[in-house]
């Protein structure tokens, strides 16, 4: 049988990063490449919250352009995946089994937490894709549950990306080449290091262990997926920082990936 595959969390910053991704755009592609290439993508988004878990189950994605402001270029770009209704009637059972209340969305596609990373991974949008939203209501050990629920996807060659931010404080952006404000990369080692100490504890407790939560995180929804990429990776799954920098002063790119759970 093939190795489960690993889960991964991607900070997916700004919109912006869509049409210039730069370093980290050059990032998701060699992860794109190198990843084993998977049947379907199960991309669990902090840009959709809802008060129970629920699964799109579109048989094709639209791209929804979930953002204010921006120049015009941006919302032209379209990235038609296709769905993944096999995906979310998985899910569905899984969840299921495990007592989780879980819901369908037929009309859902993709919005730019997902599409902005997996344009760059798969650009030739030939890989089928349901997100599943995230519960900002709920805590850290809630998203951690959803995500063991999961953890047969990844021996049946779906990718868990779970994408959100790191470091994610939307009222303390600075123009790009700004410093790092300290509570910023202090908060970003503090995930790191707890990551890589394999510290569960202190990890699903971040509100209270880690420092300037409140400031890193000042709504939660950002950062839960984590949890779920956590989670799906068994228990006590091996943590690896893939990448890590910040954009717009204080905004955190890092990414893990999770495996080797039990
Ligand atoms: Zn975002």
């Amino acid at each position: 049988m093939a190795a489960p595959l690993p889960t991964i969390f991607l900070s997916h910053g700004s919109p912006m990063l869509a049409l210039d991704a730069g370093e980290t755009g050059k990032f998701w592609q060699k992860l794109g490449r190198e990843l084993p290439r998977p049947e379907a993508v199960l991309a669990v988004s902090a840009h959709w919250t809802t008060d129970e878990p629920t699964v799109s189950s579109t048989v094709a994605n639209s791209t929804i352009h979930d953002f204010y402001g921006f120049p015009a270029p941006l919302y032209q770009i379209s990235y038609p995946a296709p769905g993944a209704p096999d995906l979310a009637r998985r899910v569905t059972e899984l969840l299921g089994a495990a007592k989780i209340p879980i819901q369908t969305d037929a009309a859902r596609g993709l919005d730019h937490g997902a599409w902005v990373p997996l344009k760059n991974m798969y650009p030739l949008a030939n890989v089928k894709v349901a997100q599943l939203s995230v519960q900002p209501h709920r805590d850290a050990a809630w998203h951690v549950a959803l995500g063991r629920a999961l953890a047969p996807l990844t021996r049946e060659n779906v990718l868990i990306l779970a994408t959100g931010g790191a470091v994610h404080n939307l009222r303390e952006m600075a123009p790009d080449g700004s410093p790092v404000p300290t509570w910023a990369s202090n908060f970003d080692l503090w995930l790191a290091e707890t990551l890589a100490k394999g510290d569960e504890s202190s990890f699903v407790n971040w509100t209270s262990q880690a420092p300037d939560a409140r400031r890193a995180q000042p709504t939660p929804e950002h950062f839960l997926p984590i949890f779920v990429a956590y989670g799906a990776a068994g228990e006590k799954p091996k943590a690896e920082r893939l990448h890590q920098g910040f954009t717009l002063g204080s905004m955190s790119m890092a990414a893990y990936r999770f495996s080797g759970g039990l």
